[in-house]
Order: structure tokens, then sequence, then C-alpha cells
């Protein structure tokens, strides 16, 4: 009987495998998509460790500090939350490292794939991993201020790297 329906209508059997081929593949791409939007997500939090953001509070003008993964958590639409006043009016300034990622900006361009980015990822962290030995070493010794005040501008300027890097990322995963 399936059989005599299948040879009446030809091509109802093709259509259905038709159909869960295109099911599977469209699950298939959801699937990756999600995974890699996770993967992506660590990666940022992980590159924002220990990055301060300036806030200034667009109702009384109070500026304030914030480190870079609780604003981004707390962020929505009307800003966050400002400490003086209440109010969700506050937004991002600049990193109080003074260094701003836009600065960056024609060098990150000539990164080009996804896999340019992800070397150049790999190396700002393993210099940021660097630099910090450096400064906890230096702390430890605790006797050369300078040297510590020019370890940490480093820092702060490879962290505002880190920061362009993950942002020409986004960019160039989102075509
Ligand atoms: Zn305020």
């Amino acid at each position: 009987m399936l059989q005599e329906e299948a040879m009446l209508i030809p091509g109802t059997h093709t259509l259905k495998i038709g159909v869960s081929v295109i099911i599977l593949a469209v699950a298939a791409f959801m699937w990756f998509w999600s995974n890699s939007d996770r993967e992506y997500d660590a990666e940022t939090a992980e590159a924002l460790r220990g990055v301060i953001y300036r806030l200034r509070c667009n109702s009384c003008d109070h500026a304030f500090e914030m480190p870079a993964e609780d604003y981004l958590d707390d962020v929505g639409a009307e800003g966050v939350r400002c400490p003086k006043c209440g109010q969700y009016k506050a937004w991002r300034t600049g990193s109080a490292s003074e260094v701003d990622p836009a600065q960056f900006r024609e060098e990150m361009a000539l990164l080009a794939s996804i896999q340019e980015v992800s070397d150049a990822a790999l190396t700002v962290q393993s210099e940021i991993d660097r630099v910090q030995d450096q400064i906890s070493a230096t702390e430890a010794a605790g006797n050369d201020a300078s040297k510590l005040e020019e370890l940490r501008e480093e820092l702060a300027r490879l962290k505002a790297r880190s920061t362009a890097i993950y942002a020409r990322w986004e960019e160039l995963a989102r075509g």
C-alpha cells in the first residue's frame, strides 16, 4: 500500500527527505551559533578582567569608576545606577587607565580574519600576564615606585589594546 502510494505520488519521499535535511541544517547552524556566542562571551569576560571603566552620571554629573565586567552586566537602555543620586543615568566615559581603545583603530583595521584577531588576543594576553608578573615582583620588592608606575602604564595600554582587539573580533564575527 505504501509502495503504491509512493509510486502514485512520485517525489513525496524526496520532499520529506529534503525537509528533514533542511531542519537538520538549521538545527546545526543554530547550535553552532549559540555555542560560538558562549565561547565569545567567556573570552570577552576574560579579556575585561581587571579593566576599570570611568563613568559619569547624566543626571547629577557624579563621576565614578566601576569594573568593566560589572558595567557590562548592569548596563541597560538607561545606563547603570549612579551611586550618588541612585538614578540609572550613568554611562561609561572611558577606561580609568586613560588609554582609549580607539587609539588602536588603524592597527585593528589590519586584522582581517577571526584567526588573526584570535592570535592577536592570545599575544596581548601573554603580554598582560608578563607585565602583571613584573608588577607583582616590583610590588614585593617595594623600593621602585617609578618602575611600578611605568609598568602600570604599560599594563593599562595593553588592556586597552586587548579591549580594542575584542571589539574588532565582535565586528568581524558579526560581518
Ligand atoms: Zn547621579
